[in-house]
This record gives C-alpha cells, structure tokens and sequence, in this order.
C-alpha cells in the first residue's frame, strides 16, 4: 500500500485554500485505499506554534491521519545521504552566483526564463578557491536533460523545464526541490496532490528522483483558492483561517461543507464526500473565495 501527504509549512495559520488542498489530498488517497500521512515542511519559514495551530485545524475539519507527523527538521541525515550519493556521482557543483548574477545571465538573448544559466558549471578549481573566499557555495545539480515529463492525473502528460537548481543552498540548508523527493521516497508516498503552482517543478523533483533510483509518485496538481480579485488568496483577504471564520460566526463544519461543495461533492461529511469522489469529475477552475471582511 502507497500513501499519499499533505506536507504545509509551518508559517502561520492554514487558510481555507490550503485546507480544501488538504482534503483533496485526503480524498485522493483514501479513494485509492492508501495511507495519508502528515509532513511539517519546516526547513524554513517555521514560526513557533504554527505546526500545532494546523493539526488542530486539520482535525477540526475532520482530516485523519496515520502515524506520526513527520518533521524535516529532524531529517537531516536523508537529505546529507542523498547529497553526499550525488556528489560522489560527480553530479554537483558549487554556484557562487547572486540572485542578482542570475538574473543578469537570464536575461541575455536565447536564455530560457528564469532558468539558470549554467555560469558556474565550468569554473576551475583556482577560481572556485578564489570565490569560496568571498561569498558561500550553493550545490547545483548538473542536469542532463534541459526538459522532463511527468504525467498528472489532471493535467495528463506535462513536460516542464530542467535546469541545474540548487539541493543545497549557501547556508547549508537542503533546497525545497531535494528534500521534497528524498522525504516522499524515504516515506513510502506514491502520489502527490498539491496546489497547481508547483505544477512546473514537478519535472524538476521527478528527474531528480529518477536520479536517486526512485520512481516519480503519481501526482495531481488542483486548481487553487483565488480572491475576489483572482489573485492567489492570501492572509490579507480578510477572514480565511477557521479562527478568523469562527469569530465571524462560520463554524469548521461548515467551512468543510463549503469546500465540499466547491468540489461538487455531497456536504453533510467526509465520509460521503469520499464515496461520492470521482478525480475526472473535479471542477478544473480555480476556486474564487470570496471571503467577508476580518473582525466583523
Ligand atoms: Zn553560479
């Protein structure tokens, strides 16, 4: 049996965007009989009493889960064994370039956007040693493939760019893109349902994991919360946590019930939104919040 995660950052309160993603992971794993397991993403951006704070909003909307929570911060020892494997491959390199370097190169004729450029894989030794003495280096991957495809559950096939990102970053701690394949790896997690702004690094995390002898989990990336204004919802958007909608007056069970039928699905409990759940059938539009002021 595979499982499937939610994996937040612990920055501050879950908004209800990030809620409804939470019980479309739910759905999607417990509709195909795997476990739903629970990451903290806490490498960075941690705030105290955050993590707490989202247990307590997962349970209160009626989200379980099995086993323990997991915390990157308490495994540091995969993410040095991945990176340590890769360099003894010869597939990394120290990039000394600022985001300021980076985005000069970019910016030159057949670039591809927001790519790397590669500045640094070609660097001797005398100029690394040089360079080490003024700034950090960041480790980079050195990709083969300038692209990758990945095959969504709801976006089917989806080629995406591969450049030489970052694993480690210059303050030593692991990038996003490494400890994401090497947690889903070590944690048995087969299927991945995440927001669809992290549609385009999948490509990326699947060759890396193809690298590290893995096989890519399936992976459905869900339209997002939009405002009113069809921006990414957000904090300021007024009351989206369920400690803002309480104070408003809008209780989790109802606030489940609204998601839920935002997905079209039955709205009286988890239970029959599950036997009700079809993926082909989900709405492929983001779904617009439109929240009430905070504090009234
Ligand atoms: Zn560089």
């Amino acid at each position: 049996m595979g499982a499937g995660r939610f994996a937040p950052s612990p920055s501050g309160d879950l908004h209800v965007g990030n809620l409804r993603t939470a019980i479309l992971a739910w759905l999607f794993a417990r509709s195909s009989s795997r476990g739903f397991l629970l990451r903290i993403e806490d490498l960075d951006r941690a705030r105290a009493g955050a993590e707490a704070g989202q247990l307590h909003d997962l349970a209160a909307i009626g989200l379980d889960w099995d086993g323990d929570v997991v915390r990157q911060s308490e495994r540091l020892d995969l993410f040095d064994d991945a990176i340590g494997q890769l360099r003894a491959r010869g597939l990394l390199y120290e990039c000394f370039c600022t985001r300021r370097d980076i985005a000069e190169a970019a910016s030159a004729p057949h670039a591809a956007p927001g790519a790397y450029p590669g500045t640094c894989r070609t660097l001797d030794e005398a100029r690394r040693a040089a360079k080490r003495e003024v700034r950090p280096a960041a480790w980079r991957l050195l990709t083969e493939p300038t692209e990758f495809t990945i095959t969504d559950l709801l976006h089917g096939e989806y080629t995406g760019a591969v450049d030489d990102f970052v694993v480690l970053r210059n303050d030593g701690v692991p990038a996003y893109n490494l400890a994401v394949v090497v947690d889903d790896a070590a944690q048995g997690i087969d299927q991945v349902v995440r927001g669809d702004d992290l549609l385009s690094s999948a490509p990326r995390q699947a060759y890396l994991a193809s690298l590290l002898g893995h096989r890519a989990p399936e992976y459905a990336h869900v339209p997002l919360a939009l405002n009113a204004a069809g921006a990414r919802l957000a904090k300021r958007d007024g009351a989206v946590t369920l400690a803002q909608l309480a104070l408003a007056g809008t209780s989790a069970a109802q606030v489940r019930a609204q998601i839920l039928d935002s997905l079209n699905l039955p709205t009286s409990s988890l239970p029959a939104a599950l036997a009700a759940f079809d993926p082909a059938a989900l709405p492929r539009a983001p779904w617009i919040h439109s929240a009430a002021p905070s504090g009234r």
